[in-house]
């Protein structure tokens, strides 16, 4: 989550990515350092593979585009849109208690104000003077602390080339002399970083910051203004100003839609609690340090519920919902090894429950969903804010309250990431020939089967389109005839098609055709009547819901 503990929250997470960080030094050291180059390395080639495949392209790129903001392409656009569907059914279809809306991006201002954004979603920020460059004062000293840990490891490498195989890092770090000053002057800067976040201690960070002598890597001066608190909403005004223009703001989460609409679909809907409401749409957030590609972004997607359920009851439905949220993740078959819970040990003050969903990316563990229990502080603060009576009337209990709401919140341009890291695959083939291949899970992929007549002529092309109109009712269908059988197969495994689909001489005599499977390379025989029954048993998303609900 978000307001009021936004700046909060990521003390937590910055805590615990520099332990994790300082636990890897002491571990192993240098497979870890040569490991995590080399995922760095893939993820470089991930990002060049979107787009030249057509899945992400920078936005505006003609102009040299903009930070932090994409445009998916004709293959994202497909996976994105499927990613979208196995959400959205997995809550409408196997729910019959969660309804969808569809609400608006431009919401009454005062929205924002009664959720808490307008005065608490910050992050601290500091200006240099002289290059005129602003940074996020946090990261700023993350990076610092960086610098540590990189001294750490120099000593380190330098000890192992000198001791050879006898090398004991873990002792070599608890008893250099060196190394130990290091590592107490990072314990000393993490110390007094995290308490400062802890407090909101705006002061105290631009200290640390001049203390540690921090430069700006621009102008590489220590000119640095006071750190301030950035608000990441964006605004703009409505109406003329003729008119008297209203700021409003572009929503930096969907789910206060589904807040501010509660009431609405409850008595229209003639929901009884416990019921859900989900909601996919876009949000925006300023966000100062915008890098990793789609991990962060200006203008991202989100897919929301929120479950309102009795007071007393809800961490029931937390635990409910945590579990639920990761066997639909699991479902894909992704790794279940790739997936951890991450429990805040900070709440905000109106949560009595908080966990992410983290997914291992090529740069680390990171949250790609948060499932928190938001007690019944959105709808009270909106009962409060508009002077509307938001209170439910349980028939059961013979009693009216507030209800208390668990929200599962996903980012789809999180989930896309996840699901491209751990899809992205270089294979040598043998005959020292390569390739690369997306091994999507079938459901997402864009394009599930490429059907390919052998040669451009004899009737082959007829036939496979033939075959071509018969499929593409159910299935996103591509026909590719040029070049060889080689390179059309190498450019569909790049793309992630599970099924590529051979018409050839014998086709028109017997009715079969060669199909191709991404994964193994294999290839069988089959009829033409049975391609339907084969694609659909590896593409049909009801196979994944079986698998969540058993
Ligand atoms: P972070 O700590 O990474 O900034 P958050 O905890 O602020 O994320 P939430 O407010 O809980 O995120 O939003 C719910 C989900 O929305 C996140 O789990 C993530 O998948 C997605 N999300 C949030 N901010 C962004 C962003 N800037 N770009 C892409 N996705 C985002």
């Amino acid at each position: 989550m978000r307001q009021k503990t936004k700046f909060r929250r990521k003390i937590t997470k910055n805590y615990e990515k520099r332990a994790i960080f300082a636990l890897q030094i002491l571990n192993n050291f240098t497979n870890k350092k040569y490991a995590m180059a080399s995922q760095e390395d893939v993820f470089k080639k991930l990002v060049a593979h979107c787009k030249e495949y057509g899945f992400v392209f920078p936005s505006s790129e003609i102009y040299d585009g903009v930070g932090a903001v994409y445009d998916y392409g004709q293959n994202g656009v497909e996976l994105k849109n499927n990613i979208k569907k196995y959400w959205w059914d997995s809550m409408i279809l196997l729910h019959e208690n969660i309804v969808g809306i569809d609400a608006a991006i431009f919401m009454h201002p005062t929205t924002w104000k009664a959720s808490g954004h307008v005065d608490a979603f910050n992050d601290p920020l500091i200006d240099n003077r002289d290059s005129k460059k602003r940074y996020r004062a946090d990261v700023l000293i993350e990076e610092q602390l960086a610098k540590f840990d990189e001294k750490i490891e120099k000593e380190c490498e330098k000890a192992a080339k000198r001791f050879g195989e006898s090398f004991d890092k873990e002792m070599f770090i608890q008893t250099n002399g060196r190394v130990q000053e290091y590592v107490t002057k990072r314990t000393e800067l993490h110390t007094r970083f995290a308490n400062a976040l802890n407090d909101n201690n705006l002061e105290e960070l631009k200290q640390i910051i001049l203390d540690y002598e921090i430069v700006c890597p621009i102008s590489g001066t220590k000119n640095w203004t006071d750190v301030r608190q950035f608000n990441l909403m964006f605004s703009t005004e409505m109406g003329s100003t003729a008119d008297g223009a209203m700021k409003i703001y572009l929503r930096p989460e969907t789910a206060q839609g589904i807040f501010v609409n509660y009431l609405n679909v409850q008595k229209t809907g003639r929901m009884k609690i416990p019921f859900g409401i989900a909601q996919i749409g876009k949000a925006f957030r300023n966000e100062i340090v915008a890098r990793q590609f789609i991990f962060r972004m200006r203008e991202f997607e989100q897919m929301e519920m929120q479950f309102f359920v009795r007071p007393g009851d809800e961490m029931k439905w937390f635990e409910h919902w945590k579990s639920f949220r990761l066997k639909w993740h699991k479902a894909l078959g992704l790794g279940d090894h790739k997936y951890r819970y991450h429990d805040h040990d900070k709440l905000a003050h109106y949560a009595n429950a908080a966990t992410d969903i983290e997914f291992e990316m090529p740069f680390g563990f990171k949250e790609v969903e948060g499932i928190h229990s938001r007690t019944n502080f959105d709808l009270s603060q909106h009962e409060q804010y508009s002077g509307k009576n938001i209170k439910y009337f349980d028939p059961e209990l013979n009693q009216s309250y507030t209800p208390y709401v668990i929200e599962t919140s996903i980012g789809v341009d999180r989930m896309f990431l996840s699901i491209m890291s751990a899809a992205y695959c270089e294979e040598k083939l043998e005959g020292g020939d390569s390739r690369v291949v997306l091994k999507l899970p079938a459901v997402l992929a864009p394009v599930k089967a490429c059907i390919m007549p052998l040669v451009k002529k004899d009737g082959l092309p007829e036939k496979a389109r033939e075959i071509m109109n018969q499929l593409k009712f159910d299935f996103k269908c591509a026909y590719d005839e040029k070049d060889s059988i080689g390179k059309r197969y190498r450019r569909q495994d790049a793309v992630g098609t599970p099924f590529c689909i051979t018409v050839d001489h014998q086709t028109l005599e017997d009715g079969m055709v060669t199909i191709r499977h991404r994964d193994t390379m294999s290839q069988e025989r089959v009829s033409i009547n049975d391609l339907h029954g084969i694609i659909d048993a590896q593409v049909n998303m009801k196979n994944l819901f079986k698998k969540i609900v058993e």
